[in-house]
């Protein structure tokens, strides 16, 4: 999340937070290029771009506490790219926001192989089957404990008293397709795309996905910038 919605991060923008830890797929201006010249010549060397969406309004009348309409916050949507595939991190929530990204995709001129999820929430895999009828070359995955979680948000009666109370006739028909992939991991042109488990985030049975080659953490909702963090399923543990 980023406090400006800014569209199409150019290649050029790619970002390396920590050359020793784990990169973060946030978008911020800083500019340095992935060092690839450690690669096995076997592998190709991997890029990322994000996409930010901007935040949509509730439908419902309640105001902040400013009085001011209530929105959803933006959503930081993810793609990481080889030489001629990529993987997608993280499918929005409406079917006007999907369509937006299948464009992004099409857009990069790669194709499609996997749709990964870090978390249950709606707003980070309703599109998802949307875009599996859009690039049939992929498929769709999450770890078991956050399909659980997408269960519980998909389930009809859920589904209709939160997401499309909060936003009606604007989200896909979203069946749970995603599956676990063989030891959480994927792999993208010869490198790893692993979900690394890390419990309770902004929810429960959350994960990351990190990819070593690039250093790269793509982080879900583990990570917030400039937005307050949905602490509503915090329990007393938290
Ligand atoms: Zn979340």
């Amino acid at each position: 999340m980023v406090r400006k919605p800014s569209h199409h991060l150019p290649w050029s923008k790619l970002v390396r937070l920590s050359t020793v830890g784990l990169t973060l797929a946030l978008a911020t201006t800083g500019c340095t290029h992935a060092n690839a010249a450690s690669q096995p010549p076997t592998v190709a060397p991997l890029s990322y771009r994000v996409l930010i969406l901007d935040p949509i309004p509730f439908a419902d009348p309640e105001k902040t506490p400013e009085g001011e309409a209530r929105m959803f916050q933006p959503i930081a949507v993810t793609l990481i790219t080889g030489k001629t595939d990529a993987v997608l991190v993280d499918p929005p929530m409406t079917r006007e926001q999907t369509e937006a990204v299948a464009k992004w995709i099409e857009g990069s001129g790669k194709r499609l192989r996997a749709i990964v999820s870090t978390h249950g929430h709606g707003d980070h895999w309703f599109g998802t089957a949307m875009l599996l009828g859009r690039f049939p070359d992929a498929k769709a995955y999450a770890t078991a404990g956050t399909i659980e979680v997408m269960r519980f948000h998909g389930n009809p009666e859920f589904r209709a008293a939160t997401w499309d109370k909060g936003f009606p006739r604007q989200i896909p028909d979203a069946p749970v397709v995603s599956t676990p992939a063989p030891g959480n991991v994927l792999e993208l042109e010869g490198n790893e795309v692993r979900f690394v488990e890390v419990g309770h985030s902004d929810t429960d049975k959350s994960s990351v996905i990190h990819v070593p080659s690039i250093g790269l953490v793509v982080a879900g909702d583990v990570v917030y910038n400039g937005y307050h963090q949905y602490l509503a399923e915090s329990g007393t543990r938290a």
